[in-house]
């Protein structure tokens, strides 16, 4: 998957970027047996049932899962068609 076969719009609101959640927050993404830690960019709600849980991640789009952080807005992908 390249990056040309991809189309982004903006991510739903269980991502958001508000510096009320993420600042001095370390990202969540285990990486070799420990949390990456890398300053946050972005914070994803894992809470259920109404909760809300804000795990944070960096801008690496790996920890992101694919997305990526644009102008402060979380960046979801589809492939293009
Ligand atoms: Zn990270």
């Amino acid at each position: 998957m390249t990056e040309a076969e991809r189309e982004y719009y903006p991510a739903g609101a269980e991502w958001t970027t508000d510096s009320r959640i993420i600042d001095g927050k370390g990202c969540r993404y285990w990486v070799g047996g420990r949390g990456c830690g890398r300053p946050a960019a972005a914070a994803l709600n894992r809470g259920r049932r109404g909760r809300t849980l804000w795990w944070c991640y960096c801008d690496d789009p790996v920890h992101l899962f694919g997305r990526k952080v644009e102008n402060g807005v979380v960046m979801d992908w589809r492939v293009k068609r």
